[in-house]
Formats: C-alpha cells, sequence, structure tokens
C-alpha cells in the first residue's frame, strides 16, 4: 500500500496503526531471510510509535501525513538505543545515543520505523554486496542484486516491508536501488535535508532522502524532513513540493544529452526513448543538449568521495567506540589491527585510495585536479539550465545485476555514471520506474533538476508515472 492509502485506511477507521503495523512486522519477519532488506528490526519501537497513533485517532487529533506509517530507515542514520551499523562490522554493536535529525523529525510526527536498512558497508557499493550482513536481494527477481547502497530500504519497499524508505544518496544511493527495484528515488538538492546523525562518508556530497512506491508519497516523504537544522550549517530546507505537484508537463523543456545515451543496452535506451515520446505527448518540448564532461564525473567523484571517506573514517580507531581488536602488541599495532580486521575490503580500498590522492606528492596532480573538474561539471549544469527545465536520462547503464557476478572494482564504478555528475553539482534528480527489460527487470528513468528545484523534476516524474505504470 501507498501512504496515501494507509491514510485512508486510518482516516476510514478501517484499520488502527497498531494492526497496520503488525502486518508489516510480520511481512517483514517472514521474507527477511530471502530479502536481508533489514540488518535489524525495530517491532518494541514500531510497536510503540503505533500505540501512540491510535491514542491520537481516539481523541480524534490531527494526524501528520506519515503518523503511523510503516517505513524503512537506512542503517547509517542513527537510532538513538537501537544499533546503527553502517553494514560494517566496525559498528556491529554500535548504539548511537542521540537521534539523527530526520529521524527525530519523523519520530515527533508520529512515523513508524520497522527497521534499520541493509546497505554497503559506509554506503560504499553498487550491488549491497559489500554488507558485512550479507547483501539485500530484488524483490522483483531474488536472483538479482537490490542494488546499492541503500539496497535494502528500496527491497524494503518494493517487497512491501514497508510503506516507504528513507536511504542516502552520495553518489546515486537512493536512485539506482530506486531503479532496480522498480521503485520511486528522489535525491534532494545538498542541503535541502539536514545530514545531522548520518555517519558520513563524503560529506560534500552526502544527502538523504526517500525511497517510495510513487511519486506523490515520494513528494510526502520529502516535505516532511526538509527542514533547516540548526545544528548542520550546510542544511537549508526546501520550499513545499507536495501542494505544488500536478504532472502537467506542458512548456516544460526536457533536455536529452546524447551522452548519457552511449553504449546502453538496447531495452533500456528503448524504454527512456519512450519515456521521452511520452513527455512531449503531453506537452513537454524536447531539446537537444550537450553533456561533453560526463567522462570526466567519474574520476572526479571516486577521487573526491574516496578523499572525504579516508578523512571522515579516521574517526574508527577503535579507541573511542565500535569494533577493537583483542589482541596487539603495542598502539601502532592495535589501530592497524582494528582498522584491517573491522572494515572489509572495499573499504580499506577507498581509504587507501583516499589517502593517495591526498599525499603531499599527489594532492595537485589528483585532488586538487578533481576539485577543479568539479567546478567545471557544476557550471555546465547551470548553463544547462539556463536553457531547459530539467534533463532526462537514464538513472543506470543496467538493469539489476545477478547476485555475486563479481565485477571488478572499476566494473562496478562504471555503473555509477549516470547518477554521480548530480551529486557533484549538488542539484536534486529523481529516478522513476519506465518499464521493464526482456527479463522483466524494472527500468528507471533519472530526471534532473536545477537546485532546488524538485517541485519541477517531481511533476516530470509523475507524468512519467500516470502515463506508464510506475512500480505498479
Ligand atoms: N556507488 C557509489 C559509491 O560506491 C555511490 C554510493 C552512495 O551513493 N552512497 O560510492
Amino acid at each position: 500500500m501507498t501512504i496515501t492509502e494507509i491514510r485512508g485506511l486510518l482516516a476510514s477507521k478501517k484499520a488502527s496503526a497498531t494492526e497496520i503495523t503488525r502486518q508489516y512486522l510480520d511481512t517483514a519477519k517472514r521474507e527477511n531471510d530471502t530479502l536481508k532488506a533489514y540488518i535489524t528490526l525495530a517491532e518494541e519501537c514500531a510497536v510503540a510509535a503505533a500505540a501512540e497513533v491510535d491514542a491520537k485517532i481516539a481523541r480524534g487529533d490531527d494526524l501528520p501525513p506519515l503518523a503511523g506509517v510503516p517505513f524503512a530507515l537506512k542503517d547509517n542514520i542513527s537510532t538513538a538505543g537501537l544499533r546503527t551499523t553502517c553494514g560494517s562490522k566496525m559498528l556491529e554493536n554500535y548504539v548511537p545515543f542521540y537521534n539523527a535529525f530526520v529521524w527525530k523529525t519523523l519520530k515527533s510526527q508520529g512515523a513508524v520505523m520497522v527497521g534499520k536498512g541493509n546497505m554497503d558497508e559506509f554506503a560504499m557499493g553498487s550491488t549491497n554486496e559489500t554488507s558485512y550482513f550479507g547483501g539485500a536481494r530484488n524483490p522483483r527477481d531474488t536472483s538479482r542484486v537490490a542494488g546499492g547502497s541503500s539496497g535494502g530500504v528500496a527491497a524494503a519497499v518494493a517487497g512491501d516491508l514497508a510503506v516507504y524508505g528513507i536511504g542516502s544518496d552520495t553518489g546515486g544511493s537512493i536512485r539506482q536501488p530506486a531503479s532496480f527495484c522498480g521503485v520511486v528515488g528522489l535525491k534532494p538538492t545538498y542541503g535541502a535535508v539536514s545530514r545531522r546523525g548520518l555517519i558520513a562518508y563524503a560529506s560534500s556530497l552526502d544527502q538523504v532522502g526517500p525511497i517510495a512506491q510513487t511519486v506523490r508519497d515520494a513528494a510526502t516523504v520529502f516535505d516532511a524532513i526538509s527542514a533547516r537544522d540548526e545544528r548542520d550549517m550546510t542544511s537549508r530546507g526546501a520550499p513545499s513540493v507536495s501542494d505544488k505537484l500536478t504532472g502537467d508537463v506542458r512548456g516544460m523543456r526536457i533536455g536529452i544529452a546524447r551522452e548519457f545515451y552511449e553504449n546502453l543496452p538496447d531495452d533500456i535506451a528503448s524504454a527512456l526513448d519512450n519515456a521521452a515520446k511520452t513527455l512531449e505527448r503531453n506537452g513537454a518540448t524536447l531539446i537537444d543538449v550537450e553533456f561533453p564532461r560526463l567522462g570526466d564525473a567519474l574520476p572526479t567523484y571516486y577521487i573526491l568521495a574516496c578523499a572525504e571517506a579516508s578523512s571522515n573514517l579516521g574517526r574508527y580507531d577503535g579507541i573511542r567506540y565500535g569494533y577493537r581488536a583483542p589482541e596487539y602488541t603495542d598502539l601502532d599495532d592495535f589501530i592497524r589491527r582494528t582498522r584491517s580486521e573491522g572494515f572489509g575490503a572495499e573499504v580499506q580500498r577507498r581509504i587507501l585510495l583516499g589517502t593517495y590522492v591526498l599525499s603531499a606528492g599527489y594532492y595537485d596532480a589528483f585532488y586538487n585536479t578533481a576539485q577543479l573538474a568539479r567546478r567545471a561539471i557544476t557550471n555546465d549544469f547551470s548553463r544547462l539550465f539556463d536553457g531547459v527545465d530539467c534533463l532526462l536520462t537514464p538513472t543506470a547503464p543496467v538493469a539489476a545485476l545477478p547476485f555475486g557476478a563479481e565485477l571488478t572494482p572499476v566494473e562496478t564504478y562504471q555503473t555509477d555514471i549516470c547518477t554521480v555528475p548530480v551529486n557533484i553539482a549538488g542539484v536534486p534528480a529523481v529516478s522513476v520506474p519506465v518499464g521493464v527489460d526482456s527479463q522483466n527487470l524494472p527500468i528507471g528513468a533519472q530526471i534532473i533538476g536545477a537546485k532546488f528545484a524538485e517541485a519541477t523534476i517531481l511533476n516530470a516524474a509523475l507524468a512519467l508515472e500516470t502515463a506508464l505504470g510506475g512500480a505498479r
């Protein structure tokens, strides 16, 4: 069910929040062995929250839009008293003592958290296979990955283990799993949602956002979580979008940048072509544009993300919190063993890469060059958005990969080609289902907009959802 449908049930008293919550908890318990959507279930917390909502209903109080609606929270978002693992052995037993801003905000609105969503370790990955707890599977085909890094949340939403979910997106981690699982994922403008309590991967790129079954649901969740947080100096909040959601694209100028369409598999190319024609039929104008720096986006992203990660992950030294090596000879040996034993291979690879590109002899060649490229890519987007309202691209050049495909790291990184430019520039983008491939696997279209143009991209997404059937 969608948020809208759950609200209908609660309003008409056809079901109580407790009954609805029990239903989702039961499904989660039954399906989680297969799907691995959740790392930790939050049964007690969910049941208590639902009871509070029922008490409110009994009193005749007004219900906030997400009250009593069960959802999945990615496991890199801090929950006081409930372990927050980040998909890592390093934080396997870490219990935060404060709530992330987003969770605190949702909780105060009566949201019901079913559990903590599975994810690639420290959000580093595109398939969920780097999760220390074993990767989430795709509910559309359980031999396939759910995508990454917010794959557990996307699997929970697509598999009816949650009505919606909250993920984080550093280079595609909301949009790509949404695309793989056939649901909607919104990466908001950098700064629209607070990052306080989100365990940092690459702070200048990280952004929290919704995964939902419909565009309207994604808008509802975005409105609930986008607010200025005094304790995250990069946060600004954002204008509301639900009240601007019409699905009307008449007169909208939609840019098609050829570079995003090179070497696409036929199925994905034709689904995107059909999406473009659909928008045109609804009154939008398609405009050919160029994005020549697309090829620079991947190396730029992986240099900056690894550099920031190497610094952010420096705090896991076994002394303050997290895993600590049981045996060691001296302090250096203790830290070395703690980090070698606590972090998985991909995280270690990125810390090494990041340390390398920041080291004295290579700083100019790599880190500085990447910063310059970031500026150039950001300017390219600004220029483009002078002439078009949004860009239509594939979300990923592949559909959900088979679990255990064992791509090389670089092959895996290459599947992020369409999503990373968006984070580099800090602009918003949404992935919406636009069809399936010959194996019945979902295909997502990505709509990218200018900063704080969430309403525009969601309207284009809604037009596609209405015409093409969306998640259902
Ligand atoms: N796949 C990308 C990476 O591994 C993006 C991950 C993310 O957005 N957190 O860095």
